[in-house]
């Protein structure tokens, strides 16, 4: 089997790549190790809409859309309320299989090969350059795929990214989440999200609900120490406003899957092999949303992968612009965002109490009322921070993270 790209991954980052670079008329294959695109689901599929648009993706087909967001309100573990309310609906829930699929049937229709049920085991290497992979299909033995660029799509697991030789995702930015189905959510709005903050529920990121139009949500946390499912539990039946909202649902469905926070990994290049996505840790540190961001980078990637294999240049030097190019666009806001997780967990509970009482007392919510930009929050901070009660909140933040610090 001849291939120029063998792209390891059905997932939001692998299709985007594919789909991008098959469009500029590159034989493209896509090597997924499940059955079907999308399951299982992990996600919560909370995404911005702005950086959906443009992307090219929004609107999306009838049904990928669960709900949209003009509001998210902040609860502290005792229950103290930060509320936003914007101008206009900002974020959108997407059912992550349809979204995935739908992904996928946008990369087919411009040429891109998919293989279900394939495993990509290990890389072909040959003199320092990746030129194939190793693909399991079931019992069948094992077939060697040539290609001329592998791209690694593989999500947070990263192991051909290690075989590559590349960082991978950093351990110490590692939080374990689950993500759970529920039914019969009470005391929601309709159209914002509830956030719960504090080590109590969620030490290390935060737990949401991010409710639908029928009565169900989507619930879920991650932690960076101790068993999600219990703290899961902890909040359904502890916390103040939680327990109001989830006294009575039912859980449905349940998954559990890690997040990477520490920021993208230095390196995502090397000889005839780019890694996208999760397996780059290309994820917002503040959040733990990697779709936008993933999906970003696989579109420069796609960009560099079209004009190495029209030069013929694969090698590790050519590739590297796409590490460039990823740097200019999202390296500024990473950074800031890795300042305010780093930030967020040296908060105790009791000083995020106070923090969101701040904020509700000045008015915080009414300045950030304009808001559309969600993923690159570096920007996002320095436009708010022109209102007096954003600075005011900065300064009084800032003073709270000298004195965690002191
Ligand atoms: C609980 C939870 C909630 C989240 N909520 C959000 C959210 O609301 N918004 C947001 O933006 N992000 C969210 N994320 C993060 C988001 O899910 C990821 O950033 C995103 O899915 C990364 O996309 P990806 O394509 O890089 O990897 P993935 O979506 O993980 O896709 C990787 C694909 O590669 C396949 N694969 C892996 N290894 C192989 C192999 N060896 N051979 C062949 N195929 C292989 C997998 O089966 C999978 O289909 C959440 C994550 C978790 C855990």
């Amino acid at each position: 089997m001849q291939n120029a790209v063998v792209v390891v991954g059905g997932g939001p980052a692998g299709s985007f790549f594919a789909y991008e670079l098959a469009k500029r008329g590159v034989t493209v294959s896509v090597f997924e190790e499940h059955p079907k695109v999308g399951v299982p689901s992990h996600c919560a599929g909370h995404l911005s809409i702005r950086s959906l648009k443009s992307l090219g993706l929004y609107p999306l087909p009838e049904g990928v859309v669960e709900n949209e967001f003009s509001g998210a309100n902040f609860y502290s573990p005792n229950g103290a309320k930060f509320a936003v309310h914007l101008s206009s609906p900002v974020t959108c829930a997407v059912n992550r299989v349809l979204f995935d699929r739908y992904l996928a049937e946008k990369a087919q229709a411009v040429g891109v090969r998919y293989f279900f049920g394939s495993r990509v085991s290990s890389l072909l290497i040959d003199d320092g350059f990746v030129n194939g992979v190793n693909v399991a299909q079931g019992d069948k033995v094992e077939m060697q795929v040539p290609a001329k660029l592998v791209v690694d799509a593989e999500g947070i697991s990263s192991r051909l990214t290690r075989q590559a030789g590349l960082p991978t995702p950093k351990r110490e930015g590692l939080v374990y989440a689950v993500e759970a189905e529920v039914e019969n959510v009470q005391n929601v709005e309709e159209h914002a999200v509830e956030v719960y903050v504090g080590n109590d529920y969620a030490p290390g990121l935060y737990a949401w609900l991010i409710p639908r139009l029928d009565g169900t949500a989507k619930v879920g946390l991650a932690t960076r120490s101790g068993n999600p499912k219990e703290f899961l539990q902890r909040l359904m039946r502890r916390h103040p406003v939680a327990s109001k909202q989830l006294g009575n649902a039912k859980i449905s469905q349940i998954a559990f899957h890690a997040i990477t926070l520490g920021g993208p990994v230095s390196r995502a290049y090397g000889n005839g092999f780019l890694a996208v996505g999760d397996c780059a840790s290309q994820v917002k540190s503040t959040t733990g949303g990697g779709v936008v961001f993933g999906v970003t980078c696989a579109k420069f990637a796609a960009e560099v992968a079209s004009q190495a294999l029209r030069d013929g240049d694969v090698s590790a030097e050519f590739l590297r612009l796409y590490q460039k190019r990823c740097d200019d666009a999202l390296g500024f806001d990473v950074r800031v965002m890795l300042k305010i997780r780093e930030f967020l967990n040296k908060l105790s509970d009791e000083k995020m109490d106070k923090a969101l009482r701040f904020a509700a007392r000045t008015g915080l919510g009414g300045a950030l009322r304009d808001i559309e930009e969600i993923d690159f929050q570096g920007r996002t901070l320095f436009t708010v921070l022109k209102k007096p009660s954003a600075y005011a909140a900065l300064v009084y933040f800032a003073s709270l993270y000298l004195s965690a610090n002191a």
